[in-house]
């Protein structure tokens, strides 16, 4: 089969997106390969395919167990022979699945990256026929990045540990400059083919309001979307519960979800948003990762993110479908102190070493801080974000943010002037 057949029959698409078929064909020639993609753009698919047509298994080590679980499942449903390897498996369920890995029966297989130096999965490793080692999610590997997993280092060990070496691939959306730098050295890349597709979304429109009241701006922003669907972030889940009553108060048909409801609930919220059923959805951060849903038309932020990396990815939820959309952040002095907060007391900073973790501090001041001045800064928004993200706009003027619509137009009031 060709890799346009395998689209066709296993995905159901009929043609490849920017970027898709240049690293499936590099990848397929035997080369290293990065991926730095915006979110949604499709970058699954750049390895599952290339995954097909090698002889041998393809490791994907993704470093969430849902992310996993979707991908097998969807996977699985296309006909393709996936399966994941985690701690939601039990000991003997983890045992079955080696076994039937070691048999062949797999193609692409899912793996935690904490499982990889593992004793078991080592002595599967070293007997089989591995054709490609993925790393989905690589800004993980980097302390520059939001989400750094100590364990992503363990990857080019284990990768060493081979008896050949097989492709690597390294995939990630959010990816500054040394993020993108630590991705190519801390994975030891050899000489790869690095594809890096435009961050932009000329269709988004931009804007940051300094509302005094955030609840009675929402409402005027719901006004100017009537009967649109959206989503309304929250930091924490006690907003989302406020701003979710209010609305439902005021008859507008809105769903919840937060990390703090059953799976069941916020199944249910997903689903009735997906579906068309309910059009607003009101959530944390908890909501998002991997939904694919075309025709969300705005995203308000009801408070300011962590950090630009968290905002991009979240706003960039609107408008998939390429139709004009709206990504309204409504800012707060008081957003930048509970970030503050959050980030000091956040989880997943506690495995870490002191040094470590007073390093992680440092950086994710920094990206607060950047954020910070998004949401103060009075030229394009846009610019101001792909910069962040190491890509040059030359015009500094992109006529599709509040700052360039408004702020800009202020300063060119020569003509109107002279008539005074
Ligand atoms: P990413 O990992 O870059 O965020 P995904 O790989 O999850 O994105 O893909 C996002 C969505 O785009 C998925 O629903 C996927 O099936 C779809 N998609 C990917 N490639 C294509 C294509 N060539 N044509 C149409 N849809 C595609
Ligand atoms: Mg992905």
């Amino acid at each position: 089969m060709t890799k346009l057949e395998i689209l066709h029959r296993f995905f159901g698409y009929s043609s490849f997106r920017e970027g898709q078929e240049s690293l499936i064909d590099a990848i397929l020639s035997g080369c290293d390969a990065v991926g730095v993609m915006p979110t949604g753009a499709g970058k699954s698919l750049c390895f599952q395919i290339p995954a097909l047509l090698f002889p041998g298994i393809t490791l994907v080590v993704s470093p969430l167990i849902s992310l996993m679980k979707d991908q097998v499942n969807s996977l699985v449903q296309n006909g393709v022979r996936g399966a994941y390897l985690n701690s939601s498996l039990t000991y003997s369920q983890y045992r079955a699945a080696l076994r039937n890995a070691k048999a062949g029966v797999y193609k692409l297989i899912y793996v935690a990256p904490e499982r990889l130096l593992t004793p078991e999965f080592l002595d599967f490793a070293a007997h089989a026929d591995i054709s490609m080692v993925t790393i989905d999610e690589a800004h993980c590997v980097s302390q520059w990045g939001q989400d750094f997993r100590p364990s992503y280092l363990s990857i080019p060990e284990f990768i060493r540990q081979l008896p050949k070496r097989p492709v690597v691939s390294a995939f990630t959306a959010t990816a500054t400059p040394k993020v993108r730098e630590d991705i190519l050295q801390l994975l030891a890349l050899q000489n790869p083919t690095v594809m890096l597709t435009g961050f932009n979304r000329q269709n988004l429109y931009f804007e940051v309001r300094h509302p005094k009241d955030k609840l009675a701006e929402t409402f005027r922003i719901l006004e100017e979307h009537p009967g649109k669907s959206g989503v309304i972030y929250c930091s924490t889940r006690k907003a989302v519960e406020e701003v979710c009553s209010a609305l439902i108060q005021r008859g507008y048909a809105a769903v919840r979800y937060h990390a703090g409801l059953s799976d069941e609930e916020r199944q249910s919220s997903q689903e009735s948003f997906l579906y068309d059923r309910t059009p607003i959805i009101v959530a944390t951060n908890a909501f998002g990762m991997g939904i694919d849903k075309s025709n969300v038309s705005f995203v308000i932020h009801y408070n300011m993110p962590k950090d630009l990396e968290s905002y991009y990815q979240e706003a960039g939820r609107a408008g998939r479908d390429g139709a004009p959309a709206d990504c309204i952040l409504l800012y707060s002095g008081q957003d930048v102190i509970t970030n503050r907060f959050l980030s000091s007391h956040a989880e997943e900073n506690e495995q870490l070493n002191e040094e470590d973790r007073a390093l992680v501090l440092q950086q994710t001041e920094e990206r607060l801080k950047a954020m910070t001045f998004y949401c103060h800064t009075t030229g394009c928004l846009r610019e101001y974000i792909l910069r962040y993200f190491g890509e040059r706009s030359s015009a500094g003027y992109c006529g599709n943010c509040y700052n360039c619509n408004h702020l800009f137009r202020e300063e060119d009031v020569t003509e109107p002037a002279k008539t005074v």
